[in-house]
């Protein structure tokens, strides 16, 4: 993989035929970043195409631009034929391709200018061309900014590239509280506000969209689904396809939901684990020095980042929380 400014020269070549796209289930920072992009390449007269790997939260369809992404599974055929038309293709948000689920098989067989740009640990860098692979940034909507800055372009940079960017990088740093916010962060904040758009509209547009059946269901997740384990300092919610189906969960209501058992005095690791379809998601969250990241990998077939991941597994929801009072004991002595 070579190096990100190795790839400037070419952004000036005009009119190439580009897809973006970004992990599945896209969050906030995965679909503004890819967003923020599409925008950017689009002033600079390419021909731009967003397909995400799968549908993606209701919260996210205020964002310029979301209503022309393409959703993999819904309309694979028409996305499979402008994939394999594609001259560059940029990953956004995800260190290895199966992170794009049914697109994965696809995207091996591409033969164009792949590029990488993401913050996630231990990226597959021999799949990509060119890439920008910076796990200590706080998002890839700030990667993105870089690359605009540094290519030598912020006079393109508007209100809809800064909507999609706030958004992403909003998201990702849990609205500025994490570590992860450096002062660049800040200074990037302030030259997207200086373009003019409203950020409180957009917290809103993220945070408030939710419907009654969520936080309906978040009131009987906190109840009767969360178990703390003190001696470990580690809180697990588990949610079994009767709840989904009860509150007619769907993409996105289980969104930050991890998060509430970090809000307990003492409690250094959160586990939720969801009955999905297809297969069981584990989401991880820590607070300090536990590393979510090796936990996944080592034992749910997963990854991430040090103070979040995820992961997954084909046995069944009772099978999964045996496994994981099993393998938090191998892991004690790290969450004392
Ligand atoms: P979430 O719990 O919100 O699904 O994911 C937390 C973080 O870990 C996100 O940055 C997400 O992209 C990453 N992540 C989630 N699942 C996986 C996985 O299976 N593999 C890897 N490498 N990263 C994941
Ligand atoms: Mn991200």
């Amino acid at each position: 993989m070579k190096s990100i400014q190795e790839f400037y020269p070419f952004l000036a070549q005009g009119q190439k035929r580009v897809v973006v796209t970004m992990h599945q289930k896209p969050d906030p920072d995965a679909m503004g970043s890819s967003l923020g992009l599409a925008h950017f390449l689009k002033k600079l007269g390419h021909h731009v195409q967003v397909i995400s790997p799968t549908n993606w939260a209701d919260f996210l369809k205020w964002m310029p631009g979301c209503e022309e992404v393409m959703d993999y599974e819904f309309s694979k055929e028409k996305a499979d034929k402008i994939l394999f038309e594609a001259e560059w293709l940029f990953c956004l948000d995800f260190n290895a391709l199966y992170r794009t689920r049914h697109m994965a098989q696809v995207l091996e067989k591409l033969t164009c200018t792949k590029i990488l740009i993401d913050h996630h640990e231990q990226p597959q860098k021999e799949s990509f061309d060119f890439g920008n692979s910076v796990v200590p940034k706080s998002s890839t909507a700030e990667l993105i900014f870089e690359f605009i800055m540094e290519s030598g372009h912020q006079h393109l940079i508007d209100v809809p590239i800064s909507e999609c960017l706030y958004a992403g990088v909003m998201s990702d740093t849990g609205s500025f509280r994490f570590p992860s916010t450096t002062s660049s962060v800040f200074e990037m904040v302030a030259f997207l506000k200086k373009t003019g758009f409203n950020h409180s509209k957009i917290h809103e547009e993220v945070y408030d969209n939710y419907l009654e059946n969520r936080l309906r269901f978040l009131g009987h997740v906190l109840s009767n689904r969360l178990e703390i384990l003190y001696e470990y300092n580690t809180a697990v919610i588990s949610i079994p396809k009767s709840d989904i189906l009860r509150f007619n969960i769907r993409t996105g209501d289980t969104e930050g939901l991890v998060n509430y058992p970090l809000s307990i005095k003492g409690i250094k690791f959160a586990a939720l684990l969801i009955d999905r379809d297809e297969e069981r998601k584990w989401s991880f969250r820590s607070k300090g020095s536990f590393d979510c990241n090796q936990f996944a990998r080592n034992y749910f077939e997963g990854g991430g980042h040090k103070n979040a991941a995820g992961g997954r597994s084909s046995a069944s929801v009772d099978e999964n929380n045996k496994e994981f009072k099993r393998v938090l004991k191998e892991v004690a002595s790290q969450l004392q």
